[in-house]
């Protein structure tokens, strides 16, 4: 089986004396096919516009089969800064871009905007829970925030005079066991107040690797596991 090795570099500045490296802007297919070396240097001027490292992973996409002939690739991201999320978020998702299959690039993806979505909200209390209620539902006899649905009919059961039930999904820590995004991404009227929404071209990892059917989909299912969320994605693709 080939085997390949990718290095990810970060530096401030570019070291003058790197020979033979490649700015992604002026890569082409006509180079990617017909360079015979088995080592590429890929040097990546990391940027804060959202678009530009949008349009950077739709090229590395865009040129995989041709990346995948290369057994070394280095990749230089020039100006990374540690402290930028996006720069971060990018720099994962270099791996599966570069060598993953489809299913690796959105699953790493998924994970991604989870983990963000997480690290916005854990150990923050944006909820204002207090004697376990939540904001919103204070004045309801509500302990579990909005992680409930109707009992048959998750979603339309208010039709149907369903009662409410505890997601079946939610630790006892109160977080979700099943990394639903579509469920991190929900914000109630009294957060928004707050100015805490998220729109699915705020969140890096979503916006810059699906397509725009996944996108709504993503936002639309909800009490859902991750690993059922997948084949959604992977149909839409
Ligand atoms: S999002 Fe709104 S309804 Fe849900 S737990 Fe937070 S405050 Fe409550
Ligand atoms: S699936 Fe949704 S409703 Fe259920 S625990 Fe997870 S976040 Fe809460």
């Amino acid at each position: 089986m080939k085997s390949f090795n990718l290095s990810i570099k970060t530096v401030d500045t570019l070291n003058s004396n790197i020979n033979k490296k490649d700015y992604i802007d002026s890569l082409g297919l006509f180079k990617l096919m017909f360079r015979r070396e088995s080592n590429i240097i890929i040097v990546i001027p990391m940027s804060s516009n959202e678009n530009i490292l949008k349009k950077y992973i739709r090229k590395l996409m865009r040129y995989k089969n041709y990346l995948l002939k290369w057994n070394n690739i280095t990749i230089i991201l020039q100006g990374f800064c540690n402290d930028k999320i996006i720069h971060c978020q990018f720099k994962e998702l270099l791996f599966p871009i570069c060598y993953g299959d489809k299913y690796s690039i959105y699953s790493k993806a998924y994970d991604l905007a989870c983990d963000y979505l997480d690290s916005y909200f854990y150990g923050k209390n944006l909820c204002d829970f207090c004697d376990n209620k939540c904001g919103y539902k204070k004045d309801f006899d509500l302990e579990t925030g909005c992680c409930r649905h109707f009992e048959k009919h998750r979603q339309l059961g208010l039709l149907l005079g369903e009662k409410l039930v505890n997601c079946e999904y939610l630790g006892n820590n109160g977080r979700c066991n099943v990394k639903c995004l579509g469920c991190k991404l929900y914000t109630c009227p009294y957060l928004e107040k707050k100015g805490i929404k998220f729109k699915i071209k705020d969140i890096f990892p979503i916006n810059s690797i699906f397509n725009w059917m996944q996108k709504i989909y993503i936002k639309s299912i909800i009490y859902a596991k991750k690993e059922d969320i997948m084949k959604g994605i992977m149909f839409l693709s």
